[in-house]
């Protein structure tokens, strides 16, 4: 059997950094609660992220349900369903409605053509996806935005490190989260965090991430606890050190896989999009059957019997989940319906061997006609 291949392998630093990291904890004794690692991750991350305000939390989860919280959003909320599940969770957790608009075929982000007619006076936010590190229409979102008077939060949980038109990518909209959970770009092993400009959101925020206590005697909401912890911070601290490196050796896999499959009939690669620095994330693909000659589970099926993992990410849609109850029509997204029958994401890490690469490519062409 030739060797196991999944779909991702969290990246580490060398072991001696970390412990090396890690040593003044156990000469302060302190362990969470925005001890040193954790000041010191934020500032450095507001650097390289290029974001005037940034907050840590436990996960990219808590970013987005705390943030709809501080926001004090009542109604609903026009949302994505070709996203992970945390995305719609922290929408119907909050006790709002998620209002499903369709994607683009091309970038599988929220299509701002269809947001208007999905307005109503309940509608009080907008929650897009930057999904697999594409880049939303951020220029027809904010536009939408502003003429109705509707808050924009951006789920970037795929998007660590990437610019749009030279800025940060968490800069814009009212407020952009992150995950560093282990399988993304850059890791905490847990981890998230929000980026914002109002101060006052920061200063909500700081407060609902610590059960709502603002000082010893005076708890004024009712918070969660959602503070990443200092062994969380340090990992932080040494990973961000090779983020760079992590993500050049990502393109090399990327650019390995476009050579592969660039051309071939039924399949559609992911969109390059020119004003977007990349961080190579993930590689979706499209399988269309018709054309290809095999079905995205046919493939994913044959890629298995070689002991490679891909993963169907993202299906089923959210808008599709039992928990719901069919409460909502999966017929008004028919686009994201369509690609999510069809997707397939590959094995995509910063050391996943390049004739791998080809290996995991010729078990998919195999599956043409
Ligand atoms: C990973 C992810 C989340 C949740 O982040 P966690 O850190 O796992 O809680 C939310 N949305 C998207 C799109 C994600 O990929």
């Amino acid at each position: 059997m030739s060797k196991q291949i999944l779909v991702t392998r969290s990246s580490m630093p060398p072991m001696e950094e970390y412990i090396d990291e890690i040593k003044d904890i156990w000469d302060s004794h302190w362990l969470t609660n925005m001890g040193p690692k954790h000041k010191e991750l934020q500032k450095k991350l507001e650097e390289y992220l290029d974001v005037d305000h940034i907050d840590l939390l436990t996960n990219g989860h808590m970013s987005l349900e705390l943030t709809l919280q501080a926001l004090n959003l009542q109604g609903e909320v026009i949302t994505t369903p070709f996203t992970f599940a945390s995305t719609t969770h922290a929408i119907v957790r909050n006790g709002l409605t998620p209002v499903f608009c369709d994607v683009d075929p091309k970038t599988y982000c929220m299509d701002p053509t269809k947001i208007e007619e999905l307005i109503t006076d309940r509608t009080c936010a907008i929650l897009p996806v930057h999904v697999y590190g594409n880049v939303c229409d951020i220029e027809a979102i904010q536009k939408i935005a502003d003429k109705y008077g509707l808050k924009v939060i951006y789920d970037a949980c795929h998007t660590f490190g990437e610019t749009y038109k030279g800025r940060g990518i968490g800069s814009y909209g009212d407020v952009s989260c992150f995950s560093f959970h282990a399988t993304k770009v850059f890791n905490t092993i847990e981890g998230g965090a929000v980026c914002y400009h109002d101060e006052r959101f920061g200063r909500d925020m700081y407060g609902l991430k610590n059960f709502g206590i603002r000082d010893q005697e005076t708890v004024d909401a009712v918070g969660a606890n959602a503070k990443m912890n200092e062994f969380c911070a340090a990992m932080g601290l040494c990973n961000l050190r090779h983020v760079d490196e992590e993500i050049a050796k990502r393109k090399k896999v990327v650019e390995r896989y476009r050579a592969n499959l660039d051309g071939i009939d039924g399949i559609q690669l992911n969109a390059i999009q020119p004003d977007v620095k990349s961080n190579y994330a993930y590689f979706p693909v499209i399988f269309e059957p018709e054309t290809f000659g095999a079905t995205r589970n046919e493939v994913f099926d044959a890629l298995s019997k070689n002991n490679i993992y891909a993963r169907k990410y993202f299906y089923p849609l959210t808008n599709t989940f039992e928990c719901f109850h069919r409460q909502f029509d999966v017929t008004k997204t028919p686009v994201a319906l369509h690609l999510s029958k069809r997707v397939l994401t590959l094995p995509l890490y910063a050391d996943l061997d390049l004739n791998d690469v080809d290996r995991i490519c010729e078990v998919i062409k195999s599956c043409a006609k």
